[in-house]
């Protein structure tokens, strides 16, 4: 799955344009969701040097991101935006002390989604179901 992740206020505490104290378990946290395959792009409204800040804060701890403020993969050709894309990191869930309803604990997003991920698999397994039995 893709993962849009903001950076203050949700892996850091929220001190903009100052890094805050790391959320509880936030990096361990990403980290492991990357093991298991997920694509994390960093989604902030950080840029310039106070986005590198985010990133080198999260790269020094063992964090890398497969995008940042993008789709498209860090060191690719036309990483960056243009005039002719969208702005909108595109990605199945999206992580944000913005959520609605607030965030919940690290342990508590693990949780949720791999639920997610599970049940989407759920889904799919059903659907090829049916369409083994019809064809279609
Ligand atoms: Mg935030």
């Amino acid at each position: 799955m893709t993962i849009a992740v903001d950076f203050d206020g949700t892996i850091v505490d929220h001190k903009y344009p100052d890094i805050g104290k790391e959320k509880p378990f936030a990096i361990d946290t990403l980290k492991q969701l990357a093991a298991e395959g997920n694509k994390l792009i960093l989604w902030t409204s950080r840029d310039g040097d106070l986005l590198q800040e985010a990133v080198d804060y999260c790269h020094k701890r063992g964090l890398d991101f497969y995008g940042i403020n993008s789709n498209r993969p860090v060191g690719s050709l036309f990483e960056g935006r243009s005039l002719s894309t969208s702005v909108k990191v595109v990605a199945d869930v999206y992580i944000d002390d913005k959520n609605l309803g607030g965030l919940p604990d690290w342990g508590t997003i693990y949780e949720m989604v791999n639920g997610f991920r599970m049940e989407r698999r759920h889904k799919k397994q059903h659907k090829s179901f049916w369409k083994r039995l019809f064809g279609k």
